[in-house]
């Protein structure tokens, strides 16, 4: 990839599980400093799309390129060690970089703070925190390996609406503070429309590309106004209301 391309290339992606055809042929783009996001149905192909880009899965057919130093990923379960307390957790992926025990703390404890957390919550086990609490100590656990991709599988889904929102703008501002490139997996459209520079919109499975859409405004001026008429845009078209299986009563 050339400096003018800096990101992620996606060419001609295909995949099956055995006879089972997931994803059927799937190119995009992400530049470097942008956020993208893949919003699709339930089952579609999105953890497995994903996945790929993680290089956790190898793709059947087509090519993932980019030239990222550090993908990490943000999964909706926060996948905390219980015998851990959330410092620890934090700095769980630090122990493999050559940092002493000491910095790795300093950083864990830094990043606490930045996620929302009280010093307080340093010291406290999963089973101590909230689902939201939980949830910024596996983003500060993220941020801690000092990554440059950010890869969040519906990171917020198991969180009620208001927590949602919540972590939502956390990560937002996250992304700007930390200058990371970020791709988001959601099957909530609002979700979409409040994080996304750009949003592709797949197909029930095998998954393809119904279309793909910019969201222009800025970030801070994304209100409740502008989301929900900017939902209404996008359903307004139907190839990208069928793939989400939107019926007309909905829009
Ligand atoms: P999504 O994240 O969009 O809900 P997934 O990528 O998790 O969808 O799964 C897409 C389809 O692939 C589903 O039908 C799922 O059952 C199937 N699938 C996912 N992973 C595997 C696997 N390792 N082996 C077989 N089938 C799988
Ligand atoms: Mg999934």
């Amino acid at each position: 990839m050339n400096a003018l391309s800096s990101g992620l290339r996606v060419v001609a992606l295909g995949h099956a599980f055995g006879p089972h055809e997931i994803i059927a042929d799937i190119s995009f783009e992400l530049p470097r400093g942008r956020v993208g996001c893949l919003i699709g149905p339930s089952g579609c192909g999105k953890s497995t799309l994903l996945s790929m880009i993680g290089a956790l899965t190898h793709p059947a057919r087509g090519s993932i390129r980019h030239d990222f130093r550090h993908p990490v990923f943000v999964f909706q379960d926060p996948c905390l060690l219980p015998w851990r307390n959330a410092a620890d957790n934090i700095a769980f992926g630090l122990t493999a970089q050559k940092l002493d025990r000491h910095a790795r703390r300093r950083r864990a404890e830094g990043l606490l703070g930045e996620v929302g957390l009280e010093p307080a919550d340093a010291g406290k086990y999963p089973h101590e925190l909230s689902g939201g609490m939980r949830q910024r100590v596996a983003l500060a656990r993220a941020l801690a390996v000092r990554p440059d991709l950010l890869l969040l599988d519906e990171p917020f889904s198991a969180l009620d609406v208001g927590l949602r929102r919540q972590m939502q703008a956390l990560v937002r501002r996250l992304i700007g503070a930390h200058g990371l490139t970020a791709l988001l997996v959601t099957h909530d459209l609002a979700e979409a429309v409040r994080l996304a520079d750009r949003i592709w919109v797949l197909t029930p499975k095998p998954a393809s590309l119904a279309a793909a859409r910019d969201i222009d405004r800025p970030f801070a001026d994304r209100d409740d106004g502008f989301v929900q008429a900017e939902i209404g845009r996008l359903l307004a078209d139907p190839a990208i209301a069928a793939a989400l299986a939107v019926t007309e009563d909905e829009r």
